[in-house]
């Protein structure tokens, strides 16, 4: 085994069904009394449960919470959220309103719980995307990382399936760029395995039966581990890529994620054969070739694979190829302007990965 660094991150996590329920025992542990709650237009109903489980005792509710993390509307949050007097914020949704908490808390100083209802992992990381002027800026920060993490799967039952199938694979991508991550480590490569293993296992089942709460807990488990992998490691191409598209074209997250992935790794995988061993052991049914088992994973997901279709224009290829090749993160392969712009096009155009 050759040397390595493992930095683990302190978080307090309650996993479970019916956990939210213990939020109000938590916020009192921690000595706060004035919750302030986060969410995104579409999760209100989730925020008003929460603000009955509190028996009202909340400072304001912030309904707002938007993709990718506007500084203008982290900017009207924080007004609102100081405003309130409150001592705590909660987030409850998926990462865009994890992203508005950890904007706000690294703002104010102002102790960070949350309650994830995706599979984004954002909750267990230290890392910060923000949006101004069409461009998506990332910062790392011990003091971004959330303090307290409730996992109920419960909030997870209403998870549209695409999205869940999306999300997940989202996840996933996390844990298969920490295992070839530049400062990558046994602990972490455990935590990748099995993450992947729980979400591909899991996934499929979702998306024949959304109602299987056996298999929402299992992905949600997944999440968290393949989430832990993203806040411990640096990531390479695939996340750049997805950066750039999400943040400059304003494509949704988990879908650009989910279409670029197998495109990223047969990129990589000239240059990281442990790593496409690792994924293979992981995926069923890969015969250990990662990228099949990736391939039958997100077909058995009927998940979308051209970027096109969410509104990327043909033209726009070029630009994200500049983009994407400027400033790039640590890559095990040179990163290449001419056969990114081809990785690009083959995303958009839902062409299979090669
Ligand atoms: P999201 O938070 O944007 O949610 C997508 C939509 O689904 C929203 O309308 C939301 O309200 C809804 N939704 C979420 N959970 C639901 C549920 N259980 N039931 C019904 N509707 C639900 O999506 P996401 O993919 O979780 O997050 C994407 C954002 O998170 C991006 O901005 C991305 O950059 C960020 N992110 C950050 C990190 C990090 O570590 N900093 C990690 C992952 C994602």
């Amino acid at each position: 085994m050759t040397s390595f660094v493992y930095t683990a991150h302190p978080a307090r996590v309650i996993f479970g069904s019916g956990v939210i329920n213990r939020i109000p025992e938590e916020v009192s542990r921690l000595g706060f009394s004035r919750p302030f709650l986060l969410c995104t237009p579409q999760q209100v109903s989730q925020a008003e449960d929460l603000k009955r489980i509190l028996k009202d005792n909340v400072a304001g509710i912030f309904t707002q919470a938007t993709m990718h993390t506007p500084v203008d509307i982290t900017k009207k949050a924080v007004d609102a959220a100081v405003a309130s007097k409150c001592d705590i914020v909660i987030s409850i949704g998926g990462g865009s309103t994890i992203g508005l908490g950890k904007a706000i808390s690294i703002r104010t100083g102002i102790y960070h719980l949350t309650v994830p209802t995706t599979y984004a992992g954002s909750e267990v990381t230290p890392i910060l995307g923000e949006t101004e002027d069409g461009r998506k800026t990332t910062k790392s920060d011990p003091r971004i990382l959330p303090g307290t993490v409730v996992y109920d799967v419960d909030l997870t039952m209403s998870l549209p399936t695409s999205l869940s199938a999306t999300s997940g694979v989202n996840a996933i991508a996390h844990a298969v760029e920490a295992l070839y991550a530049q400062n990558g480590n046994p602990i972490i490569d455990l935590l990748a395995q099995e993450g992947v293993k729980a979400l591909a296992e899991s996934l499929p089942v979702i998306v024949k039966d959304p109602k299987s709460k056996d298999a929402r807990t299992k992905a949600q488990y997944g999440a968290w581990l393949c989430g832990t992998c993203l806040g411990s490691v640096g990531m390479s191409l695939h996340h750049k890529l997805c950066h750039t598209l999400g943040g400059t074209f304003n494509l949704p997250h988990a879908e650009t994620h989910t279409i670029v992935l197998p495109h990223a790794l047969a990129y990589n995988a000239p240059k990281i054969p442990k790593a496409l061993e690792k994924l293979a052991e992981a995926l069923p049914e890969s015969d250990g070739d990662a990228i099949k088992g990736l391939n039958i994973l997100t077909s058995k997901l009927g998940v979308e694979k051209g970027l096109k279709a969410y509104g990327m224009k043909e033209e726009d290829i070029s630009k994200a190829a500049d983009i994407a090749v400027s400033n790039p993160y640590w890559n095990p392969r040179e990163v290449e302007r001419s056969a990114i712009e081809e990785l690009i096009r083959r995303a958009w155009a839902g062409e299979d990965a090669r």
